[in-house]
């Protein structure tokens, strides 16, 4: 379908005369701290941020999905009875995912015209996937009359980004986006999705800066680390069979162990181990309001994930060390899997112009490059824009 036509029927679905039109929005996500610690059943520290997706949804007469993004200037149109529905690496590869899930799980879908407007930096490690998935999944089931749980949502949407799309992600994404809450970070248990939630601050900001910076080794080292996890667990499995995860494995356990390892297979397990303790005296400190105890979690966080995890780069290290010399920063680490995209800094409300100013100006100089800096909030996870 040409461009020409797609904007007329856009238009069209956006006038809200159109009976059924609705609009739902899933947001993005940082992580706090708890990286990589996903796919190792770990624990995690995601927060919903105010940058969502939003897609209005009208119902359509036939069986087909035609999509509009905004950001990507272009439709697409398909059919849900197209037994032949492929990812073919493009945008629309997670609107037919979530399609293609939800209607293998007897969720049986009505046509629809979608328009999706995206706020969420794209490809930065802020989530815009999941909150496409999430944001269509909501429009989706809603267009069709079916009612969801969000957690059940999110499962849902991280199949379709699984099996559909092909990309090995953890569940965290997609469940932050469903189930944030404003002001609340949540730490989920990565293996049973039980979840605690916990209050940040109203007088803090979650300031995430971009170092405009990825570097390709991101997915080739991504593999690399899932492999070298896999063979640390495969040796403590040998001496105690309950071992299924990184998780299950102790520090004492792992200091034991020191001798048989490789000194790299060593220093990844002592991340996933560590930073899973972090995690847990993390939330004990935002529970009883202990910022600075929270910050230093954070600050720890970045040097196990620097040196021995193996998964920063300079611009990001240079980025963390800039915020660390603003008044006002509890702490500051690399958040998403490395290798560049940003940082997330927790910094009191009015010492925010300062590190605005102090970190761009740094890191500029430093590196020829402007970063983008979001100032964000702990938003609520996704819903219907009434
Ligand atoms: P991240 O999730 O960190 O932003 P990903 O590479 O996982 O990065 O996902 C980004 C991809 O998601 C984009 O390349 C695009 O295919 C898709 N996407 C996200 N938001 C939109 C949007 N608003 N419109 C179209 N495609 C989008
Ligand atoms: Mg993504």
């Amino acid at each position: 379908m040409g461009l020409e036509h797609a904007a007329a029927m856009q238009t069209e679905i956006t006038d809200q005369r159109i009976e059924g039109t609705r609009v739902f929005r899933a947001p993005g996500r940082v992580n706090l701290v708890g990286e990589h610690t996903d796919y190792n059943e770990g624990f995690v520290m995601p927060a919903a941020i105010n940058f969502a997706t939003t897609v209005t949804v009208a119902p359509r007469a036939d069986r087909r999905l035609s999509v509009f993004s905004e950001n990507c200037e272009e439709a697409i149109e398909f059919d849900l009875d197209d037994p032949k529905l492929r990812a073919a690496s493009h945008w629309s590869d997670y609107v037919k995912g979530v399609a293609v899930v939800l209607e293998q799980s007897d969720h049986r879908l009505r046509g629809a015209n979608l328009r999706i407007h995206g706020e969420v930096p794209i490809g930065s490690g802020l989530s815009s996937s999941a909150a496409l998935e999430v944001s269509t999944a909501f429009a989706l089931l809603a267009n069709s009359g079916h009612c969801v749980a969000p957690v059940d949502v999110a499962k849902l949407c991280q199949r379709a980004e699984n099996e559909f799309v092909g990309m090995r992600c953890g569940i965290m994404d997609q469940f932050i986006s469903c189930c944030g809450q404003a002001d609340r970070a949540l730490m989920l248990d990565c293996r049973s999705l039980d979840y605690r939630v916990l209050p940040v601050p109203t007088d803090v900001r979650l300031v995430i800066s971009n170092t405009m910076v990825k570097h390709e080794l991101a997915s080739s080292q991504y593999n690399v680390r899932r492999a070298e996890c896999e063979a640390g667990v495969h040796h403590f499995a040998q001496s105690r069979p309950g071992v299924r995860a990184l998780r299950d494995v102790t520090e004492t356990e792992l200091e034991r162990a020191r001798v048989d390892l490789s000194e790299v297979i060593y220093r990844r397990c002592r991340h996933i181990v560590s930073e899973n303790a972090r995690v847990l005296e993390a939330a004990e400190a935002l529970e009883s309001g202990d910022l600075d105890s929270f910050g230093q979690r954070m600050n720890e966080s970045h040097r196990s994930l620097r040196d021995d995890y193996e998964v920063s780069c300079k611009e990001l290290d240079l980025m963390v060390e800039l915020a660390g010399h603003v008044d006002g920063v509890y702490g500051s680490r690399m958040t998403g899997g490395g290798f560049g995209g940003c940082t997330i800094s927790i910094v009191e409300a009015e010492r925010v112009k300062d590190f605005e100013r102090t970190v761009a100006r740094g890191y500029e100089e430093e590196t020829g490059l402007k970063p983008e800096i979001y100032v964000c909030r702990a938003a609520a996870g996704a819903g219907e824009v009434t």
